[in-house]
Protein backbone atom coordinates (compact mmCIF):
# COMPACT_ATOMS: atom_id res chain seq x y z
CA UNK A 1 0.00 0.00 0.00
CA UNK A 2 1.23 3.41 -1.49
CA UNK A 3 1.46 6.43 1.30
CA UNK A 4 -1.01 8.20 -0.88
CA UNK A 5 -3.81 5.03 -0.83
CA UNK A 6 -3.59 4.82 3.21
CA UNK A 7 -3.94 8.67 3.55
CA UNK A 8 -7.25 7.93 1.44
CA UNK A 9 -8.37 5.44 4.00
CA UNK A 10 -8.31 7.51 7.14
CA UNK A 11 -9.22 10.54 5.59
CA UNK A 12 -12.54 11.75 6.05
CA UNK A 13 -14.57 11.29 2.26
CA UNK A 14 -15.37 15.37 0.72
CA UNK A 15 -19.32 15.85 1.42
CA UNK A 16 -21.75 16.04 -1.44
CA UNK A 17 -22.20 19.13 -2.86
CA UNK A 18 -25.10 20.78 -0.62
CA UNK A 19 -27.54 24.15 -1.99
CA UNK A 20 -28.66 26.41 0.51
CA UNK A 21 -32.35 25.73 0.79
CA UNK A 22 -33.06 29.54 -0.46
CA UNK A 23 -31.08 28.66 -3.46
CA UNK A 24 -32.41 25.76 -4.87
CA UNK A 25 -35.76 27.25 -4.48
CA UNK A 26 -34.75 29.82 -7.65
CA UNK A 27 -36.67 28.66 -10.80
CA UNK A 28 -34.56 28.23 -13.76
CA UNK A 29 -35.89 31.26 -16.28
CA UNK A 30 -38.38 29.93 -18.37
CA UNK A 31 -36.99 32.15 -21.55
CA UNK A 32 -33.27 30.39 -20.38
CA UNK A 33 -35.08 27.36 -21.06
CA UNK A 34 -36.04 28.61 -24.12
CA UNK A 35 -33.39 30.00 -25.23
CA UNK A 36 -30.79 27.09 -24.71
CA UNK A 37 -33.97 24.58 -26.53
CA UNK A 38 -33.31 27.26 -30.00
CA UNK A 39 -29.41 27.56 -29.32
CA UNK A 40 -29.32 23.27 -29.74
CA UNK A 41 -31.70 23.53 -32.65
CA UNK A 42 -29.76 26.36 -33.91
CA UNK A 43 -26.48 23.83 -33.27
CA UNK A 44 -28.05 21.48 -35.51
CA UNK A 45 -28.44 23.81 -38.61
CA UNK A 46 -31.60 24.91 -38.05
CA UNK A 47 -32.50 29.16 -39.10
CA UNK A 48 -33.72 29.51 -35.84
CA UNK A 49 -35.25 33.46 -35.02
CA UNK A 50 -35.37 34.32 -31.55
CA UNK A 51 -37.77 36.56 -30.37
CA UNK A 52 -37.26 35.68 -26.84
CA UNK A 53 -35.16 38.49 -25.39
CA UNK A 54 -35.84 41.70 -24.18
CA UNK A 55 -32.84 43.73 -25.36
CA UNK A 56 -32.73 46.61 -28.23
CA UNK A 57 -31.48 45.56 -31.47
CA UNK A 58 -29.38 49.18 -31.99
CA UNK A 59 -26.32 49.80 -30.72
CA UNK A 60 -24.76 51.87 -28.07
CA UNK A 61 -24.83 55.79 -29.41
CA UNK A 62 -20.82 56.59 -30.04
CA UNK A 63 -20.50 59.28 -28.24
CA UNK A 64 -21.09 57.00 -25.45
CA UNK A 65 -18.28 54.23 -25.73
CA UNK A 66 -16.37 57.58 -26.89
CA UNK A 67 -16.68 58.69 -23.13
CA UNK A 68 -16.38 55.31 -22.09
CA UNK A 69 -12.49 55.32 -23.42
CA UNK A 70 -11.84 58.82 -22.67
CA UNK A 71 -12.30 57.72 -18.72
CA UNK A 72 -10.23 54.53 -19.31
CA UNK A 73 -7.39 56.22 -20.57
CA UNK A 74 -7.73 59.24 -17.90
CA UNK A 75 -7.03 56.71 -15.22
CA UNK A 76 -10.94 56.48 -14.05
CA UNK A 77 -10.03 52.49 -13.12
CA UNK A 78 -10.40 52.36 -9.38
CA UNK A 79 -12.90 51.75 -6.96
CA UNK A 80 -15.78 54.30 -7.43
CA UNK A 81 -18.13 55.57 -4.28
CA UNK A 82 -19.89 52.66 -3.92
CA UNK A 83 -23.61 54.75 -3.92
CA UNK A 84 -21.95 56.23 -7.73
CA UNK A 85 -20.25 58.63 -8.80
CA UNK A 86 -21.45 62.27 -7.72
CA UNK A 87 -21.72 63.53 -11.20
CA UNK A 88 -23.88 60.52 -12.22
CA UNK A 89 -25.96 61.09 -9.19
CA UNK A 90 -25.91 64.44 -9.79
CA UNK A 91 -27.49 63.91 -13.55
CA UNK A 92 -29.62 60.82 -12.56
CA UNK A 93 -31.08 63.49 -10.12
CA UNK A 94 -31.56 66.23 -12.54
CA UNK A 95 -33.33 64.34 -15.48
CA UNK A 96 -35.67 62.59 -12.57
CA UNK A 97 -37.05 66.13 -11.85
CA UNK A 98 -38.61 66.33 -8.45
CA UNK A 99 -35.55 68.46 -6.25
CA UNK A 100 -34.44 64.73 -5.87
CA UNK A 101 -31.10 64.95 -3.96
CA UNK A 102 -28.25 63.22 -5.19
CA UNK A 103 -28.34 61.51 -2.10
CA UNK A 104 -31.53 59.99 -2.57
CA UNK A 105 -29.65 58.29 -5.77
CA UNK A 106 -27.68 55.07 -6.33
CA UNK A 107 -26.24 53.35 -9.06
CA UNK A 108 -25.99 49.54 -9.48
CA UNK A 109 -24.97 47.28 -11.78
CA UNK A 110 -28.31 47.26 -13.81
CA UNK A 111 -31.63 47.66 -12.56
CA UNK A 112 -31.83 44.46 -11.45
CA UNK A 113 -29.12 45.10 -8.50
CA UNK A 114 -31.02 48.01 -7.97
CA UNK A 115 -34.30 45.56 -7.22
CA UNK A 116 -32.18 43.30 -5.31
CA UNK A 117 -30.77 45.39 -3.21
CA UNK A 118 -34.21 47.02 -2.22
CA UNK A 119 -35.42 43.38 -1.46
CA UNK A 120 -32.64 42.47 0.50
CA UNK A 121 -32.80 45.54 2.86
CA UNK A 122 -36.10 46.11 3.64
CA UNK A 123 -37.68 42.33 3.40
CA UNK A 124 -38.20 39.79 6.30
CA UNK A 125 -39.77 36.10 6.62
CA UNK A 126 -43.23 36.70 5.82
CA UNK A 127 -43.22 39.86 4.44
CA UNK A 128 -45.72 40.55 1.30
CA UNK A 129 -45.36 42.04 -2.10
CA UNK A 130 -47.85 42.52 -4.36
CA UNK A 131 -46.59 41.53 -7.75
CA UNK A 132 -49.43 42.02 -10.96
CA UNK A 133 -49.34 39.30 -13.15
CA UNK A 134 -48.40 39.75 -16.16
CA UNK A 135 -45.12 39.97 -14.90
CA UNK A 136 -41.14 40.66 -15.29
CA UNK A 137 -39.99 36.66 -14.71
CA UNK A 138 -36.90 37.93 -12.58
CA UNK A 139 -39.16 40.13 -9.65
CA UNK A 140 -40.64 36.61 -7.65
CA UNK A 141 -37.33 35.04 -7.32
CA UNK A 142 -35.40 38.04 -6.01
CA UNK A 143 -37.78 38.41 -3.13
CA UNK A 144 -38.50 34.79 -2.34
CA UNK A 145 -35.15 34.42 -1.94
CA UNK A 146 -35.78 37.17 0.93
CA UNK A 147 -38.19 35.14 2.20
CA UNK A 148 -40.96 37.25 1.56
CA UNK A 149 -44.49 35.76 -0.10
CA UNK A 150 -45.44 37.33 -3.37
CA UNK A 151 -49.10 37.93 -3.96
CA UNK A 152 -50.06 37.73 -7.70
CA UNK A 153 -52.58 40.09 -8.51
CA UNK A 154 -53.67 39.24 -12.53
CA UNK A 155 -54.81 41.37 -14.86
CA UNK A 156 -56.04 40.75 -18.28
CA UNK A 157 -56.64 42.11 -21.65
CA UNK A 158 -59.88 43.50 -20.21
CA UNK A 159 -58.55 45.78 -17.86
CA UNK A 160 -55.76 46.65 -20.65
CA UNK A 161 -53.23 44.18 -18.37
CA UNK A 162 -53.50 47.12 -15.80
CA UNK A 163 -53.67 46.88 -12.00
CA UNK A 164 -57.25 48.34 -10.93
CA UNK A 165 -57.55 50.20 -7.81
CA UNK A 166 -60.37 47.54 -6.61
CA UNK A 167 -58.09 44.44 -6.98
CA UNK A 168 -55.07 46.60 -4.94
CA UNK A 169 -57.21 47.21 -1.91
CA UNK A 170 -58.20 43.75 -1.95
CA UNK A 171 -54.45 42.59 -2.16
CA UNK A 172 -53.11 44.88 0.85
CA UNK A 173 -52.64 42.99 4.10
CA UNK A 174 -51.14 44.05 7.28
CA UNK A 175 -48.09 42.05 6.09
CA UNK A 176 -47.43 44.04 2.48
CA UNK A 177 -43.35 46.20 2.28
CA UNK A 178 -44.15 46.49 -1.31
CA UNK A 179 -46.59 47.10 -4.59
CA UNK A 180 -44.68 46.23 -7.29
CA UNK A 181 -45.47 49.01 -10.66
CA UNK A 182 -43.82 48.64 -13.63
CA UNK A 183 -44.79 51.20 -16.26
CA UNK A 184 -44.51 50.68 -19.77
CA UNK A 185 -44.64 47.21 -18.58
CA UNK A 186 -42.95 43.48 -19.71
CA UNK A 187 -44.48 41.80 -20.91
CA UNK A 188 -47.43 43.48 -21.70
CA UNK A 189 -46.31 46.28 -23.13
CA UNK A 190 -49.22 47.94 -20.99
CA UNK A 191 -48.84 51.96 -19.55
CA UNK A 192 -50.29 53.38 -16.90
CA UNK A 193 -52.35 57.10 -17.52
CA UNK A 194 -51.49 59.42 -14.61
CA UNK A 195 -54.60 59.29 -13.74
CA UNK A 196 -54.40 55.69 -13.26
CA UNK A 197 -51.86 56.17 -11.23
CA UNK A 198 -53.39 58.73 -9.10
CA UNK A 199 -56.05 56.30 -8.52
CA UNK A 200 -53.49 52.92 -7.01
CA UNK A 201 -52.34 56.34 -5.17
CA UNK A 202 -55.97 56.92 -3.45
CA UNK A 203 -55.44 53.51 -2.15
CA UNK A 204 -52.08 53.64 -0.99
CA UNK A 205 -52.67 56.87 1.04
CA UNK A 206 -54.91 54.91 3.21
CA UNK A 207 -52.16 52.23 3.92
CA UNK A 208 -49.37 54.22 4.97
CA UNK A 209 -47.07 51.06 5.30
CA UNK A 210 -46.95 50.27 1.81
CA UNK A 211 -44.53 51.52 -0.41
CA UNK A 212 -43.86 51.57 -3.67
CA UNK A 213 -41.50 50.10 -6.35
CA UNK A 214 -42.22 52.28 -9.65
CA UNK A 215 -39.95 50.55 -12.12
CA UNK A 216 -39.60 52.45 -15.60
CA UNK A 217 -37.02 51.06 -16.85
CA UNK A 218 -39.21 51.36 -20.15
CA UNK A 219 -39.63 54.78 -19.66
CA UNK A 220 -38.55 55.73 -23.04
CA UNK A 221 -40.22 53.73 -25.08
CA UNK A 222 -43.49 54.93 -25.13
CA UNK A 223 -45.55 55.30 -27.79
CA UNK A 224 -48.38 57.80 -25.50
CA UNK A 225 -47.69 59.88 -23.17
CA UNK A 226 -45.34 58.87 -20.43
CA UNK A 227 -46.09 59.01 -16.89
CA UNK A 228 -43.73 58.69 -13.85
CA UNK A 229 -45.60 56.87 -10.10
CA UNK A 230 -43.91 60.13 -8.44
CA UNK A 231 -45.56 62.94 -11.23
CA UNK A 232 -48.99 61.08 -10.58
CA UNK A 233 -48.52 61.41 -7.03
CA UNK A 234 -45.85 63.73 -5.29
CA UNK A 235 -46.92 63.13 -1.66
CA UNK A 236 -46.04 59.19 -2.51
CA UNK A 237 -42.48 60.02 -3.03
CA UNK A 238 -41.12 59.63 0.80
CA UNK A 239 -42.41 55.78 0.54
CA UNK A 240 -41.59 55.37 -3.54
CA UNK A 241 -38.54 53.95 -4.89
CA UNK A 242 -38.10 54.55 -8.60
CA UNK A 243 -36.01 52.23 -10.81
CA UNK A 244 -34.33 52.93 -14.17
CA UNK A 245 -31.53 52.98 -16.30
CA UNK A 246 -29.45 52.91 -19.11
CA UNK A 247 -30.57 49.60 -20.94
CA UNK A 248 -33.26 49.85 -22.51
CA UNK A 249 -33.33 53.59 -23.21
CA UNK A 250 -29.65 53.64 -24.64
CA UNK A 251 -28.98 50.45 -25.92
CA UNK A 252 -26.49 49.77 -22.93
CA UNK A 253 -27.84 46.24 -21.63
CA UNK A 254 -24.24 45.06 -21.52
CA UNK A 255 -22.27 48.18 -19.65
CA UNK A 256 -24.79 47.06 -16.39
CA UNK A 257 -25.72 50.53 -14.99
CA UNK A 258 -28.90 51.12 -13.14
CA UNK A 259 -30.14 53.20 -10.53
CA UNK A 260 -32.76 53.97 -7.86
CA UNK A 261 -34.37 57.04 -6.74
CA UNK A 262 -35.84 57.14 -3.42
CA UNK A 263 -35.95 58.35 0.45
CA UNK A 264 -32.81 59.06 1.86
CA UNK A 265 -33.18 56.18 4.77
CA UNK A 266 -34.22 53.45 1.78
CA UNK A 267 -31.01 54.57 -0.04
CA UNK A 268 -28.93 54.26 2.64
CA UNK A 269 -29.94 50.84 3.88
CA UNK A 270 -29.69 49.89 -0.12
CA UNK A 271 -25.96 51.39 0.15
CA UNK A 272 -25.45 49.04 3.23
CA UNK A 273 -26.25 45.93 1.04
CA UNK A 274 -24.47 46.89 -2.06
CA UNK A 275 -21.22 47.88 -0.05
CA UNK A 276 -21.16 44.60 0.65
CA UNK A 277 -21.88 42.71 -2.65
CA UNK A 278 -20.43 44.47 -5.55
CA UNK A 279 -19.19 47.57 -4.15
CA UNK A 280 -21.20 49.36 -7.06
CA UNK A 281 -21.47 49.88 -10.68
CA UNK A 282 -18.21 49.91 -12.62
CA UNK A 283 -16.57 53.37 -12.79
CA UNK A 284 -16.02 52.97 -16.60
CA UNK A 285 -20.09 52.07 -17.08
CA UNK A 286 -20.59 54.82 -14.93
CA UNK A 287 -18.72 57.35 -17.09
CA UNK A 288 -20.50 55.80 -19.52
CA UNK A 289 -23.82 56.24 -18.41
CA UNK A 290 -23.38 60.20 -17.40
CA UNK A 291 -22.24 60.60 -21.07
CA UNK A 292 -25.22 59.13 -22.49
CA UNK A 293 -27.70 61.22 -19.45
CA UNK A 294 -26.08 64.41 -20.22
CA UNK A 295 -24.97 64.04 -24.10
CA UNK A 296 -27.33 64.35 -27.63
CA UNK A 297 -30.92 62.41 -26.21
CA UNK A 298 -31.81 62.54 -30.58
CA UNK A 299 -31.40 58.91 -30.49
CA UNK A 300 -34.34 58.23 -28.01
CA UNK A 301 -37.11 59.45 -30.03
CA UNK A 302 -35.93 58.01 -33.38
CA UNK A 303 -35.34 54.59 -31.85
CA UNK A 304 -39.09 54.46 -30.25
CA UNK A 305 -40.60 55.39 -33.71
CA UNK A 306 -38.68 52.46 -35.22
CA UNK A 307 -40.02 50.01 -32.04
CA UNK A 308 -43.66 51.87 -33.01
CA UNK A 309 -43.71 51.03 -36.70
CA UNK A 310 -42.47 47.14 -35.56
CA UNK A 311 -45.19 47.40 -32.80
CA UNK A 312 -47.92 48.31 -35.34
CA UNK A 313 -46.49 45.49 -38.20
CA UNK A 314 -46.27 42.98 -35.06
CA UNK A 315 -49.54 43.45 -33.91
CA UNK A 316 -51.56 43.47 -37.83
CA UNK A 317 -50.02 40.48 -38.56
CA UNK A 318 -50.84 38.82 -35.25
CA UNK A 319 -54.28 39.60 -35.71
CA UNK A 320 -54.53 38.25 -38.72
CA UNK A 321 -53.75 34.43 -37.55
CA UNK A 322 -56.19 31.99 -36.39
CA UNK A 323 -56.71 31.74 -32.31
CA UNK A 324 -54.55 34.70 -31.49
CA UNK A 325 -55.61 37.87 -30.42
CA UNK A 326 -53.13 40.77 -29.86
CA UNK A 327 -53.95 44.28 -27.40
CA UNK A 328 -52.19 47.38 -29.17
CA UNK A 329 -49.41 47.54 -26.55
CA UNK A 330 -48.53 51.39 -25.33
CA UNK A 331 -44.83 50.62 -24.83
CA UNK A 332 -41.33 48.37 -24.28
CA UNK A 333 -40.85 46.40 -27.18
CA UNK A 334 -43.16 43.44 -26.57
CA UNK A 335 -46.50 42.49 -27.62
CA UNK A 336 -48.69 39.49 -25.52
CA UNK A 337 -51.42 38.13 -27.36
CA UNK A 338 -53.76 35.86 -25.96
CA UNK A 339 -53.16 32.24 -27.88
CA UNK A 340 -56.56 30.86 -26.09
CA UNK A 341 -58.09 30.00 -29.25
CA UNK A 342 -54.91 27.39 -30.43
CA UNK A 343 -56.03 25.37 -27.11
CA UNK A 344 -57.19 22.55 -27.72
CA UNK A 345 -56.24 22.51 -31.52
CA UNK A 346 -54.05 19.61 -33.14
CA UNK A 347 -50.60 19.35 -34.50
CA UNK A 348 -50.06 17.88 -37.80
CA UNK A 349 -49.13 14.62 -36.25
CA UNK A 350 -52.49 14.66 -34.25
CA UNK A 351 -51.26 15.46 -30.72
CA UNK A 352 -53.10 18.18 -29.48
CA UNK A 353 -51.79 21.79 -27.73
CA UNK A 354 -52.89 21.80 -24.54
CA UNK A 355 -50.85 24.89 -22.97
CA UNK A 356 -49.20 28.10 -23.91
CA UNK A 357 -45.56 26.51 -23.32
CA UNK A 358 -46.89 23.51 -25.58
CA UNK A 359 -47.83 26.28 -28.71
CA UNK A 360 -44.36 28.20 -27.79
CA UNK A 361 -42.75 24.63 -28.26
CA UNK A 362 -44.65 23.76 -31.36
CA UNK A 363 -43.37 27.27 -32.55
CA UNK A 364 -39.91 26.26 -31.97
CA UNK A 365 -39.63 23.20 -33.09
CA UNK A 366 -41.95 23.63 -36.36
CA UNK A 367 -41.80 27.19 -37.06
CA UNK A 368 -38.11 27.84 -36.02
CA UNK A 369 -39.59 30.75 -33.85
CA UNK A 370 -38.62 31.15 -30.43
CA UNK A 371 -41.63 32.44 -28.21
CA UNK A 372 -41.83 33.24 -24.34
CA UNK A 373 -45.06 31.12 -23.14
CA UNK A 374 -47.46 33.23 -20.58
CA UNK A 375 -46.72 30.80 -17.83
CA UNK A 376 -43.41 32.36 -17.80
CA UNK A 377 -45.16 35.98 -16.35
CA UNK A 378 -47.70 34.29 -13.94
CA UNK A 379 -50.75 34.65 -17.27
CA UNK A 380 -51.04 31.23 -19.21
CA UNK A 381 -52.74 31.84 -22.18
CA UNK A 382 -50.78 34.09 -23.51
CA UNK A 383 -46.82 34.16 -25.41
CA UNK A 384 -44.38 37.07 -25.42
CA UNK A 385 -43.02 37.93 -28.86
CA UNK A 386 -40.12 40.86 -28.27
CA UNK A 387 -39.85 42.97 -31.52
CA UNK A 388 -36.16 44.30 -31.11
CA UNK A 389 -35.46 42.57 -34.27
CA UNK A 390 -35.15 43.64 -37.64
CA UNK A 391 -38.09 44.18 -39.58
CA UNK A 392 -37.07 41.33 -42.17
CA UNK A 393 -36.50 38.81 -39.38
CA UNK A 394 -40.15 39.91 -38.12
CA UNK A 395 -41.58 39.72 -41.69
CA UNK A 396 -39.84 36.40 -41.68
CA UNK A 397 -40.82 35.04 -38.00
CA UNK A 398 -44.50 36.41 -38.70
CA UNK A 399 -44.53 34.23 -42.05
CA UNK A 400 -43.40 31.05 -40.36
CA UNK A 401 -46.15 31.63 -37.24
CA UNK A 402 -48.81 32.18 -39.50
CA UNK A 403 -48.17 28.71 -41.16
CA UNK A 404 -47.60 26.52 -38.30
CA UNK A 405 -50.70 28.17 -36.51
CA UNK A 406 -52.95 27.34 -40.71
CA UNK A 407 -51.33 23.86 -40.17
CA UNK A 408 -53.03 23.06 -36.70
CA UNK A 409 -56.69 21.61 -36.99
CA UNK A 410 -59.70 21.07 -34.69
N1 LIG B 1 -37.07 45.72 -15.06
C1 LIG B 1 -37.67 45.20 -16.15
C2 LIG B 1 -39.14 45.27 -16.26
C3 LIG B 1 -36.91 44.60 -17.16
O1 LIG B 1 -37.52 44.08 -18.24
C4 LIG B 1 -35.51 44.51 -17.01
C5 LIG B 1 -34.63 43.87 -18.05
N2 LIG B 1 -35.16 42.82 -18.76
C6 LIG B 1 -34.94 45.07 -15.86
C7 LIG B 1 -35.74 45.67 -14.91
C8 LIG B 1 -33.46 45.02 -15.61
O2 LIG B 1 -32.72 45.89 -16.38
P1 LIG B 1 -31.15 46.08 -16.23
O3 LIG B 1 -30.55 45.65 -17.54
O4 LIG B 1 -30.94 47.55 -16.00
O5 LIG B 1 -30.68 45.25 -15.08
Amino acid sequence: MTVAQDQDQTMPQPAPFRRAQRAAALSLSEIVRISEAARALQAEGKPVLTFGTGEPDFPTPPHVIDAAMKAARAGQTTYPPTQGTPALRKAIAAQAGFDFDPTQVLVSTGAKQVLSNAFQATLDPGDEVILPAPYWTSYGDMFTFCGAKQVVVETSAETGFLLTPEALEAAITDKTRWLLLNTPGNPSGAMYSEAQLAALADVLRRHPHVWVIADEIYQHIAYAPFASFVSAAPDLADRTLIVNGVSKAHAMTGWRLGWGIGPASLIKAMVAVQGQSTSGASSISQAAALAALTGPQDHLATRCDAFKSRRDMVVSALNTMPGLTCPVPEGAFYVFPSCAGTIGRKRPDGSVIETDADLCDYLLNEALVALVPGRAFGLPGHFRLSYAYSTDNLTEGLARISRALDALTD
